[in-house]
């Protein structure tokens, strides 16, 4: 299939810039394309991983030994009154900005990745999250070697708190979804949206991330627990837990993912030790 590349290095494909090789790469953004890099990867034995903006995943140093399909930089959707459908490769940025004659996207703006990667891990901001807004996902589902194209209801999308029936199931490919969204007014929508953006920034720390690393429970801040633990700006190799969002971990240029994954361990252990409390991890890690 053209466009398949190899040894391609992954740290370029996440927001991270952390990731060793994969075996074979190729970026799609057409449902049909992605369709036929799945068969490509059945048809030579690989195992296969769809990614979209890589902005919620720790690749290993390593590499990854199968096929990496990047499904991304679409800028197709299409109006049918309150229902839009939109190819889910589209950066999630975009829709924000081009969908400024509707309400119910703008807590979203600055959440870097596609509109897949946002229904994956039912993304959300603000106290509001993308499953709000799913009327029907389109998935292709890779079962026995075969693939079934299938329409997920909200419901069959089993969403919960930065979960899917899709996070543990890399067999179900998320690649269109029907958003119901209502008319609005674009300039209340415009302002909605730049004030959102400012409060992100003023927020969110700098540098290369992907974002909070582990679940908020119902009544804690993971952040918050990890500040109290005294882990703030603790540092191994190039990665460092951030000054200003505790749950934030950067890369200060040449972390590896054993860097990473040895924060973690540290933060996971010290809170359950200090607080009783047992974090989970909101990124994932291959
Ligand atoms: C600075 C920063 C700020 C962030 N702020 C927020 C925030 O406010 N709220 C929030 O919820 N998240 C936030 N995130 C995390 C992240 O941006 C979101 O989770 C985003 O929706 C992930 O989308 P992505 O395309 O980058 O997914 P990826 O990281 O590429 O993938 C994430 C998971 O989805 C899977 N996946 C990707 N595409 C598909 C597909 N087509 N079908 C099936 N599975 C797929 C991948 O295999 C992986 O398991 C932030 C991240 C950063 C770096």
């Amino acid at each position: 299939m053209e466009g398949i590349k190899e040894n391609v290095l992954l740290s370029k494909y996440s927001t991270f810039r952390i990731g060793g090789p994969a075996r074979y790469l190729i970026e799609v953004s057409d449902p049909k394309d992605i369709k036929r890099a799945i068969e490509k990867a059945l048809e030579l034995n690989l195992k296969f991983l769809v990614i979209g903006g890589g902005s919620n995943i720790l690749f290993s140093s390593e590499g990854y030994d199968g096929m990496v399909i990047v499904f991304n930089s679409s800028n197709n959707f299409l109006i049918n009154d309150n229902l839009i459908e939109v190819n889910a490769s589209i950066s999630l940025n975009y829709l924000v900005n081009k969908l400024d004659s509707y309400t119910g996207l703008e807590w979203a703006i600055g959440i870097p990745g596609t509109l897949a990667g946002a229904i994956n891990g039912n993304a959300g901001a603000f106290g509001v999250e993308i499953s709000e807004l799913i009327k029907q996902v389109k998935v292709l589902e890779v079962k026995n070697k075969k693939i079934i194209e299938r329409e997920f209801s909200k419901k069959d999308c089993n969403f919960g708190y930065r979960n899917s029936i899709f996070k543990n199931n890399y067999n179900l490919i998320i690649t269109s979804a029907i958003l119901e969204l209502e008319k609005g007014n674009t300039e209340e929508i415009k302002k909605n949206i730049k004030n959102n953006l400012s409060k992100r920034i003023l927020k969110q720390p700098k540098g290369f991330s992907i974002g909070s690393i582990f679940k908020n429970g119902d009544n804690f801040s993971a952040g918050e627990l990890i500040e109290k633990a005294g882990l703030k700006g603790k540092q191994i190799g190039d990665a460092k837990i951030a000054e200003d969002h505790a749950n934030f971990i950067i890369n200060l240029g040449n972390a590896t993912s054993d860097d990473v994954l040895s924060l973690i361990k540290i933060i996971k252990k010290e809170v359950e030790e200090k607080f009783l409390i047992k974090l989970e991890e909101e990124i994932k890690i291959f």
